[in-house]
């Protein structure tokens, strides 16, 4: 079958590869042809060879979609045909004391599709059906590659952040997961304002029709976002916010837009290291979270929030057949879009 696989460490080295087409040896494993797979940030980082978890050779893609077409034996809920979404755990040593509280993002030993695990940029994959998840019936294959980043959302904002109705949340970062954190903070009764630069002003468009109260261009408009959050918040600052974005100042712009008391989450990676005025945290009791990935508690409550239409994710996407995946990475790259999505048999 063919696959996209990350050939050795270093700048590049991907190709499309005719590989071993993957069968099924355990008795609960489920057998897919892949219909759709989601290019993330991270696989961007991969084709240049700057990710840290990444081992090579292997095939990318940790966001994918697919049509069972094998199953063991002991597999019974899922059947030849059943549309369903693979998380991208493939293993974890079950036995950690993160493993056992269920907390399996945090497993050391985690094993990951598109990083040290066969990925979702191939005609077929196999995976134990606990990491594999039904897809909502009214969820296309194309929408659904975006269950993965929606879950990392759904374990961010949902999970590990207090979000209450009435809250002030600003978003930082327009990209997928600020666009899917920004629906999320709407769908538990939170304003959002999205924050973005000059280069997002599709995207900042695109968050206001998702629901964003208030949409600020910071290059132009900085004076425009302290006067929303003064007339907000009584001059008082955010209750939350959510870091999406990997650019340092922007870390620096949530800390000093976050109420005393308020919490800050990151999801985005910086790739270095920042620094911020670490007393601040004393001084206005902040709590700063941060966010790994995504495990089962998510995926169960994100699903049903793209099958309740609370949460859309069709207008991120711009999807091509695999074979253009140079140009679908370059656009990923460029944010000439927000989300490509590749379609391996195409
Ligand atoms: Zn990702
Ligand atoms: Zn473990």
């Amino acid at each position: 079958m063919k696959a996209l696989v990350k050939l050795e460490v270093g700048e590049g080295k991907v190709s499309i590869k005719d590989v071993d087409e993957p069968q099924i040896t355990r008795e609960d494993e489920v057998k897919i042809k892949v219909k759709a797979a989601g290019i993330c940030g991270t696989d961007v980082e991969i084709l240049h060879g700057k990710d840290a978890l990444f081992r090579p050779p292997v095939i990318m893609g940790h966001e994918f979609t697919g049509e069972v077409v094998d199953v063991g034996d002991r597999v019974k809920e899922l059947k030849v045909g059943s549309r369903v979404v693979f998380e991208p755990t493939v293993g974890i040593c079950g036995d950690c004391r993160y493993c056992r509280s269920g907390r399996y993002n945090l497993c050391s030993n985690r094993l990951i599709a598109g990083f040290s695990a066969p990925g979702g940029f191939s005609e077929y994959a196999v995976r134990r059906q606990r990491y594999v998840h039904k897809l909502p019936n009214k969820v296309s294959y194309i929408a659904g590659a975006l269950c993965e980043p929606l879950a990392v959302c759904t374990h961010a904002v949902l999970e590990l952040t207090p979000i209450y109705p009435g809250d002030i949340v600003a978003v930082i970062g327009p990209g997928t997961i600020g666009l899917l954190s920004l629906q999320l903070a709407k769908a538990s009764g939170a304003c959002p304002i999205v924050i973005g630069t000059s280069k997002d002003k599709l995207r900042l468009d695109l968050a206001k029709r998702l629901g964003a109260e208030y949409v600020v261009n910071i290059d132009e408009e900085k004076e425009t976002l302290s006067g929303i959050i003064k007339d907000l918040t009584e001059g008082c600052g955010v209750d939350v916010v959510i870091g999406c974005c990997g650019a340092p100042e922007s870390f620096g712009l949530g800390i000093d837009i976050l109420r005393k008391g308020g919490h800050y989450t990151q999801i985005g990676l910086f790739t270095r290291d920042v620094s911020f005025p670490i007393d601040k945290m004393s001084y206005h009791e902040l709590t700063l979270q941060g966010s790994f990935g995504q495990k089962n508690s998510a995926w169960n409550r994100a699903l049903p929030l793209l099958e309740k239409g609370l949460v859309d994710t069709l207008p991120l996407v711009t999807s091509l057949p695999m074979s253009k995946w140079e140009e679908g990475f370059k656009m990923a790259e460029t944010k000439q879009a927000i989300k490509v999505v590749l379609e391996p048999g195409e």
